[in-house]
């Protein structure tokens, strides 16, 4: 049994972010969601952030447009389109220190996660950068995710699980999962395991090189 921290990245959705909010204010469990700029230019999906927020959640910026993980995205101006704009539409919203999760592209961790100017971004802006240590993977197997999630969470003393508030089947298990966690004796928590955490309040507080690209790959 350990800590658990409950992300949610992507979304908001119109469709499955409010079933995800009810399972976890039914449950008493506060968990953390990474947003993309491009879902909150719509204001019926701002409004479910602002729930989110209301409720004693996290909101965290996952980049605008998610298309190209920063550290292999070649536009010069990605930090302003990617990062910034998201950030300026997450606006009062926001934690403190903001949190930044960069898109991994299929939940992997390497040095495509962040460009040096995003680096230099983060820190210079004072972000929290919050990466992961379970990806169960629901957006490809939208049932066995919980069991993934489960036993990831059985080897380590705290586990920081990515979830997407974006699939309805995948989420349809939320509550069960969450049922399961608390039956195996594991602690819901907001908390972030300190592996996930490579930069806090603009601190580069671990070795921050393997997430981070070569100038040359950037294209700077
Ligand atoms: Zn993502």
């Amino acid at each position: 049994m350990g800590d658990v921290a409950l992300s949610f990245d992507n979304g908001p959705d119109p469709a499955v972010t409010p079933i995800v909010l009810d399972v976890l204010a039914r449950r008493g469990v506060k968990a953390s969601f990474f947003v993309l700029g491009k879902n909150l230019a719509s204001p019926e999906r701002l409004k479910l952030t602002e729930r989110a927020a209301a409720e004693g959640h996290r909101i965290g910026n996952h980049s605008y447009t998610h298309r190209i993980p920063l550290g292999d995205d070649p536009k010069t101006d990605a930090v302003d389109s990617e990062i910034a704009k998201s950030e300026q539409l997450i606006g009062a919203l926001a934690e403190t220190p903001k949190l930044f999760r960069p898109f991994g592209g299929g939940g992997k961790i390497g040095p495509h996660l962040l460009s040096r100017a995003a680096l230099d971004h983060l820190v210079a802006n004072r972000y929290t950068c919050v990466l992961w240590n379970c990806v169960p993977e629901d957006w490809i197997d939208q049932d066995a995710w919980v069991d993934r999630a489960l036993r990831d969470a059985s080897t380590r003393p705290h586990t920081l699980v990515v979830m997407h508030d974006i699939l309805p089947r995948a989420m349809s298990h939320l509550d069960r999962f969450i049922s399961a966690l608390a039956g195996a004796g594991h602690r819901i928590t907001l908390e972030y395991p300190a592996e996930c955490i490579p930069i806090e309040r603009g601190e580069i507080v671990r070795d921050i090189s393997g997430f981070v690209s070569s100038p040359s790959a950037a294209g700077d």
